[in-house]
């Protein structure tokens, strides 16, 4: 059954006009009721009436379009997943319960057993943990390489591989995966190019244009922008979505319609925000850099990261002075101790996991976030026990520079 009523469609804007970006995010997607607000509704309703018995059931046999239950389709939800799919350049957006709700999304839509999952090694905690718990338990073959390195992907490839994924930027050392190469890589070998762009967002980086087939979204970092609330999403092509929108709505792994107005919001203000975080990013790790007790400092942004020409090549849609290169910075000190006295001489960076937030946060990686992993995991990740990730907020970048400096200057 297909989802979209038409009458959403008669009140967004006219893409014939051409509008941009930045306007749509603050303007697409919704569709005004005949109450005439000006703010997006809130419908919390679980279900919808029908005229009479035969239109509820022309409804659930698809001869007319319509909401049945939020579990498939809510206005409110709908319209966040329009407005992201405008952002993103896909023809469809399905919403997700969280990021994790749309990374098992796409692993319910798009494996079978017997099918081989092809990752980057750098990968969000919970989505290996979820690759390798269960879907290997289906019958999923997976398996990992560098995200950074092209001929390892290459060699990787198996006649049923099914999906090529990775982070770009990835956690927490900022490493970039050469996008347009895996989607070539990918086609020619008939498998799906799925990209997380949780760090970059549609304000900074579109993945669709450079060949992916479907990106997934953790709405709860940046889309969200102040760590309110969890929702997910995948963005694609009509054919892509449509499978998992059959998943979501079966699984029940759907967004509520008050996060999705939350995520909605977010996102009127995501280009603004990415901005300010990337210019004050630019700042501390220059600061990093020039500091005497930092051995290390893991940002796409300088001039001697491994990656710093191909960030630029792909974050191509924020105007920021010195580039964008994002607002993660994982940065080394000597040891584990040193680390954690850096983290307490903080007083205004929140010391928590979470990222993307207006407020800056600090982390230590192998006591917190990669604790569960081996020694020998956790130095194939590049995380050692002196690496800080650092996510940068938007208070003034003078501030968060002090509050790391009185940690650092102590060393
Ligand atoms: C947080 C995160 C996720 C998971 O998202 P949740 O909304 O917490 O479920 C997935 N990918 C990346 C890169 C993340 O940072």
């Amino acid at each position: 059954m297909a989802i979209l009523d038409e009458n959403w469609q008669s009140d967004a804007l006219d893409p014939a006009l051409g509008f941009l970006a930045q306007t749509l995010a603050v303007r697409g997607g919704y569709h005004r009721t005949d109450e005439g607000e000006h703010g997006e509704a809130i419908f919390t309703t679980s279900s919808y009436v029908y005229a009479c018995a035969k239109d509820a059931a022309d409804h659930f046999n698809g001869t007319k379009k319509g909401n049945v239950y939020s579990r498939h389709t809510n206005p409110t939800v709908r319209a966040f997943e329009r407005r992201l799919a405008l952002m993103e350049g896909g023809e469809r957006c399905v919403a997700t319960a969280s990021g994790m709700g749309a990374i098992l999304t796409m692993c319910l839509a798009y494996l079978s057993a017997g099918d081989h999952l092809l990752c980057a090694k750098q990968l969000f905690g919970s989505s290996v943990a979820l690759f390798d718990t269960y879907f290997k338990a289906f019958g999923v073959q997976i398996s990992y390489v560098d995200c950074f390195d092209n001929d390892a992907w290459t060699n990787a490839i198996q006649p049923n591989t099914k999906i090529l994924y990775c982070e770009s930027p990835s956690n927490p050392l900022a490493q970039i995966a050469d996008l347009s190469f895996l989607a070539k890589l990918a086609h020619k070998n008939g498998a799906l190019l799925i990209v997380d762009n949780c760090f970059a967002t549609p304000a900074m980086q579109k993945p669709l244009e450079l060949g992916a087939d479907v990106v997934i979204h953790s709405a709860s970092k940046y889309i969200d922008g102040q760590g309110r609330v969890l929702g997910g999403a995948l963005v694609g092509s009509d054919v892509l979505m449509e499978k998992a929108f059959t998943v979501v709505r079966t699984g029940g792994i759907s967004l509520s319609p008050f996060n999705a107005w939350l995520l909605l919001k977010g996102l009127e203000t995501l280009t603004l925000r990415m901005k300010a975080h990337c210019e004050n990013a630019n700042q501390v790790a220059q600061f990093l850099s020039d500091h005497p007790k930092v051995q290390r400092v893991h940002f796409s942004g300088l001039s001697t990261h491994p990656s710093h020409e191909l960030a630029k090549r792909q974050h191509t849609y924020l105007d920021v002075a010195g580039g964008a290169f994002g607002a993660i910075i994982g940065f080394e000190v000597a040891d584990k101790d040193s680390a954690w006295q850096v983290i307490d001489s903080t007083r205004m960076i929140s010391i928590t996991n979470n990222l993307g937030d207006a407020k800056s946060t600090i982390t230590h990686p192998a006591s917190t976030t990669h604790f569960r992993m081996t020694p020998e995991q956790r130095a194939d990740a590049g995380v050692n026990d002196g690496l800080i990730r650092l996510s940068v907020g938007l208070e003034n970048a003078k501030d968060i520079i002090d509050d790391l400096k009185r940690g650092l200057d102590g060393l």
